[in-house]
């Protein structure tokens, strides 16, 4: 290993975008902590930052084995599974990357909603089969001016509540603190805005402070009409209560972009035809993708050259 490019570790897999300018730009030991301890020991006390992506985890430690460790630069805006306190405790930084995927995730979560309200999924399916030939499909129901409820009324939340406005829906949120700079209603519960909804979107970050935060009290006020859209984390969402609240009426559907243990979906799930199922996509295209791992890169970039970084998280700002 001759060039003096900066080290940098994957610590899981990456999108192949990200690997790609990774390796462009520096040494990329690929998960080498995973395939190689006795390679990954030698190179360690070079390694001075980590790529990572919205679903990785980096727990103290692997931050143990990496003396020189300043940065983790994850792809993504949720980083729920890095122990940012651990980080923090060792003079590391994490980055990740705001702002440039609300519209595509405020899209997604449009789409899911419009998709379980009138069952284009199931449009589809229903041509394919030839089941037309012997009827129409039967109605579904109306999304446009009925009462939106948003879990999270952050970057995302708001970009979500502005595509809404469109359609004409009434728009209440939850969130850790009321924002009255904006002109909708604010719940302090979940419980209590769920109640106020035909649909019920959550956009909240994952982790501890949400775990199961929209549990079977909450199905429960949503009622038999209701329907809910996760586009957050599959932890925010009590999975078993969601498929018991499912098969028994207690919501009338639902659509989801993340599960509490992908790419596991659980076969209840599967089987419900009033569910829309999603691959975890919210940011999937290649445009806002593309914008992502520049921002990622960049921060790396930033390090290496003695740089401000452009987009640490909260806690390490
Ligand atoms: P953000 O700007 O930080 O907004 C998060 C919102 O959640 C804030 O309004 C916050 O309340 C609220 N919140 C936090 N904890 C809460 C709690 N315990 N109860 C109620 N509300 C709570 O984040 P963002 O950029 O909008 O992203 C939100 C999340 O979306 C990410 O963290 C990620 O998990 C998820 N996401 C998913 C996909 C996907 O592919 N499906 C893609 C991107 C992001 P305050 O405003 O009062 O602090």
């Amino acid at each position: 290993m001759s060039d003096t490019k900066p080290e940098v570790l994957a610590a899981a897999r990456l999108a192949p975008m990200y690997t790609e300018k990774l390796q462009q730009l520096y040494t990329l030991h690929d998960r080498l902590h995973e395939t190689d301890p006795a390679a990954f020991a030698a190179v360690a006390p070079r390694i001075r930052a980590l790529a990572a992506q919205g679903e990785t985890q980096v727990t103290d430690e692997l931050m143990a084995r990496l003396p020189a460790l300043k940065l983790i630069s994850v792809m993504g805006v949720g980083y729920d599974k890095i122990d940012v306190a651990a980080a923090k405790r060792r003079g590391i930084v994490v980055t990740h990357t705001p702002d440039v995927l609300n519209d595509e995730v405020a899209d997604t979560a449009i789409g899911l909603m419009l998709c379980a309200a009138r069952q284009f999924p199931a449009a589809d399916r229903f041509v394919r089969a030839g089941d037309w030939l012997k009827g129409p499909m039967p109605l579904q129901r109306k999304m446009s001016g009925q009462r939106l409820g948003i879990v999270g009324m952050g970057r995302i939340g708001k970009a979500i509540a502005q595509r809404a406005q469109a359609f004409g829906m009434s728009i209440a949120y939850t969130a850790r603190s009321a924002k009255p700079e904006l002109p909708y209603a604010f719940h302090a519960t979940a419980s209590g805005l769920a109640a106020a909804s035909d649909f019920l979107v959550v956009i909240t970050p994952g982790g501890a402070g949400t775990l199961k935060l929209i549990d079977a009290a909450v199905l429960k006020a949503l009622g038999p009409k209701g329907i809910l859209v996760n586009v957050a984390r599959g932890s925010v969402v009590d999975e078993s209560a969601l498929i018991d609240a499912l098969k028994n009426g207690v919501i009338g559907g639902a659509a989801l972009d993340v599960f509490e243990d992908e790419p596991r979906v659980p076969q209840a799930l599967i089987d419900m035809p009033q569910v829309v199922l999603a691959p975890h996509i919210g940011s999937a295209t290649r445009e806002t993708r593309q914008a992502m791992c520049d921002l990622a890169v960049d921060n790396l970039q930033a390090l290496f050259a003695g740089q401000p970084l452009r987009s640490p998280v909260p806690e390490c700002r």
